[in-house]
């Protein structure tokens, strides 16, 4: 009875998951989709508790236990939501994922050590199952801790070029498949210690070896690979509702992969076979483009006055400087004027997908202003001012003309065939790729350096 009650109670869970994913796939949704996930985790966190109350020998021992976790786990969960900043997301998120990777590996070896009561070909699906989601939640444990070092730049975010490393990832694939077919025909302990080491640095070396332009692909490829863990987690565990949800996460990051792949002109199979194709790549960033120039806010202040149509392209400078609510305000301003003001964004501006979208949402910038890459490419030659701000990536011409840049082949903002062009950023110094950009050089763009949340109240102030 118990547990036909936990099965409905699965299911429901699982079509609140499928609806939260719709929801979230829309601005004017999201929200929506954010309570049916709350309500759906609540419906399976209760559903799953109830059930190992039932089954435990000791039903209070359980639920005490289950109890300490949650509140250890929450306790750190509430506080490092509440002092996390903007910016420290997408690393924060790439520890999330690593936290499925190592809990997949550690339900695995419980598995392994405590299998329940299997016949003959059960034993043998039940070891594959086993070596399997120790393999994925291995990959998915080192290479989030890479990407989310990477992500806080505590580590470059220049590919790590071991010498054949392609040979180097295809001898660890093939050394696993081996080790697993010994796991399965030994039942021994060493092939599987052994399978976990090689996925351990297989994982580190697949997302080392990936430059900075792609990682936001690596990102939400370990979104999925975090997926495909716990799926691999509900087999072992018998638990269809973590099946089900973990191939919810494995396929929706999978396509969002696949997606970036597109808007980034990358192949999928050479991201995800760890920086495949980057050979030849220069990563110099002393070529001489020329000289810059540089403009005041008074004087940008009075070429926004006189524009007629303005686009403003942000990127991860404005999520550092928080400098969306004296963006919206500008773009109030403006539009009160009678000018055209529309936004820029690029897939992979900042450092999370959507992040450009969540901020500007965040401000209360209208929805039907706020346009895609390809949408507003074609308008840049009619629109007489673009304002660059803390973007620098993303409105990078050596995407288009150098063959040889890191960047090569991403589509990227054509901010330069406006005619003027206003970059806001501190300094000259490169973003996230680590390479030049060629736009701060070019006759109708000026600089204007300081904090993007300072210049913009500044210029707002002058308007
Ligand atoms: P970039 O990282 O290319 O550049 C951001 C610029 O912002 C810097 O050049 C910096 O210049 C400037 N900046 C930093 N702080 C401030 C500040 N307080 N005020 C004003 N300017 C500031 O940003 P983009 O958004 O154009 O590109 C995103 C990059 O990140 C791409 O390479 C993308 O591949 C990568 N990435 C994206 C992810 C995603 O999912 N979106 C995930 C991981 C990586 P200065 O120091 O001179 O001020």
């Amino acid at each position: 009875m118990t547990l036909n009650l936990v099965q409905a109670a699965y299911l429901i869970a699982a079509v609140l998951f499928v609806l939260s994913l719709a929801g979230l796939s829309r601005h004017e949704t999201a929200r929506r989709g954010n309570v049916f996930g709350i309500i759906g985790m609540a419906i399976a966190l209760g559903a799953t508790i109830w059930l190992a109350a039932e089954q435990a020998d000791s039903p209070g021992v359980t639920l005490v236990l289950i109890a300490l976790a949650m509140a250890a786990g929450a306790a750190i969960g509430l506080w490092r939501a509440r002092v996390v900043q903007m910016t420290g997301m997408p690393q924060l998120i790439a520890m999330l994922h690593s936290f499925v990777g190592i809990a997949a590996v550690l339900i695995g070896y419980n598995a392994y050590r405590a299998p329940g009561p299997l016949s003959g070909s059960e034993t043998t699906i039940h070891l594959v199952e086993v070596s399997l989601g120790i393999f994925i939640g291995a990959v998915t444990f080192t290479g989030s801790v890479v990407a989310a070092l990477k992500l806080s730049g505590r580590v470059s975010s220049n590919p790590l070029m071991l010498p054949r490393r392609h040979l180097l990832n295809l001898l660890a694939l093939l050394s696993s498949a081996g080790l697993l077919v010994w796991f399965v025909a030994s039942h021994a302990m060493l092939p599987l210690l052994l399978l976990t080491v090689i996925a351990l640095a297989f994982g580190w070396h697949l997302v080392a070896s990936i430059g900075g332009g792609d990682m936001p692909i690596v990102v939400s490829m370990l979104n999925s690979y975090s997926g495909w863990a716990a799926a691999a987690a509900g087999f072992l565990l018998g638990n269809d509702l973590l099946i089900v949800t973990g191939a919810l996460v494995g396929s929706s990051g999978a396509i969002l992969s696949y997606l970036m792949c597109q808007g980034m002109n990358r192949s999928f199979l050479s991201v995800i076979a760890g920086g495949f194709g980057t050979e030849g790549v220069t990563f110099a960033g002393d070529e001489d483009y020329g000289e810059h120039r540089e403009a005041s806010a008074a004087e940008v202040a009075a070429l926004l006055r006189a524009a007629r149509s303005v686009v403003i392209t942000p990127g991860y400078g404005m999520a550092v400087a928080r400098a969306q609510y004296p963006v919206a305000d500008l773009t109030a301003r403006l539009r009160k004027q009678g000018t055209q003001v529309r936004f820029g964004i690029h897939p992979v501006a900042g450092r999370l997908p959507g992040h450009m979208n969540v901020l500007l949402a965040e401000a209360r910038v209208p929805y039907d202003i706020v346009l895609g890459l390809d949408e507003i490419n074609g308008d840049l030659p009619d629109t007489d001012v673009v304002l660059v701000i803390g973007a620098n990536d993303t409105v990078n011409p050596a995407a288009i003309d150098e063959p040889g840049s890191p960047i090569a082949g991403m589509p990227v903002l054509e901010v330069w065939k406006a005619r003027e062009v206003v970059v806001l950023k501190r300094s000259m110094a490169s973003g996230y790729a680590g390479v030049q950009n060629p736009l701060f050089f070019r006759d109708n763009t000026r600089m204007l350096f300081g904090d993007a949340k300072d210049v913009v109240e500044e210029v707002v102030r002058l308007l």
